[in-house]
């Protein structure tokens, strides 16, 4: 009987941990010039991943990493059309055949364009696609529902958010964005962005609701803060946007062999 007993918790056990708690390949990557997170997400079954927000000078880091992990890139994919770096997406179809991906409203080129609600799968698991314009048009966060995990790009930074001064920015469309879909995942979930500039390396939902200076404040508040920021003219945004139009592909390095990695 007592047997009979623990076989049956052990069987209910089971079936809950193997529907619930399906577990993920994750790594956060750094490029220290531009402070840039890229983030690496794969399917230990299947073995399928993706890449958000690679920079072209890591293309062959990131590479090696799917490779190391016994992985296959199936995605490189951006959260917007970046002014402060050149995007990987382009080198790393190169080098591994992976398709790119980035929203249709920002207008860039790439092998899929994405809209709000579209699904974007990798082995057993997927992520949502928000439309979260206001840093620029075409700015998405992407949601892993089932580990509540969210990668907000520069639509929310940790105790900060992206400029709304040049690339369509608008402060009051941003602010909309944040509270009307990323303030209404699970207060739990964790938030990943695109750059941190002072070390810290994630963040949650219930913090930003809190502690973010700029978006605890109301609507017109928060689009006086952003208009009168007086920040500096991106270094290397005449470079970049160029080049992310067209999924950075201008910038492979030409002297640097494919089949070092
Ligand atoms: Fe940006």
């Amino acid at each position: 009987m007592v047997l009979q007993v623990i076989r049956f918790f052990n069987k209910v056990f089971t079936r809950r941990v193997s529907s619930h708690t399906r577990s993920i390949i994750f790594r956060q990557l750094f490029d220290d010039v531009s402070s840039t997170y890229t983030y690496l997400l794969g399917c230990p079954i299947t073995r399928e991943c993706l890449l958000i927000d690679p920079v072209v000078e890591h293309s062959k880091r990131d590479f090696k990493l799917t490779k190391d992990l016994r992985l296959q890139l199936k995605f490189a994919i951006n959260t917007h059309m970046h002014a402060d770096h050149i995007t990987g997406t382009g080198y790393l179809k190169a080098l591994s055949g992976c398709k790119s991906v980035i929203s249709k409203a920002s207008g860039a080129q790439a092998d899929i364009l994405i809209d709000e609600s579209d699904i974007i799968q990798f082995g057993d698991h997927i992520l949502k696609v928000f439309s979260t314009p206001g840093h620029t048009n075409g700015c998405c966060t992407y949601y892993l529902p089932e580990q509540e995990i969210a990668f907000t790009g520069d639509a929310l930074l940790i105790r900060g958010c992206g400029r709304t001064d040049f690339q369509e920015g608008n402060p009051r469309t941003l602010y909309r964005s944040v509270h009307d879909k990323i303030f209404t995942l699970p207060k739990n979930t964790i938030l990943y962005p695109a750059h941190d500039y002072h070390g810290m390396m994630c963040t949650s939902v219930d913090e930003e609701k809190r502690l973010n200076p700029r978006l605890t404040k109301s609507e017109d508040e928060f689009v006086e803060i952003m208009n009168n920021l007086n920040l500096g003219y991106p270094k290397q945004i005449d470079k970049a946007l160029p080049a992310n139009k067209v999924c950075g592909v201008f910038d492979i390095p030409k002297d640097e062999p494919l089949d070092e990695v």
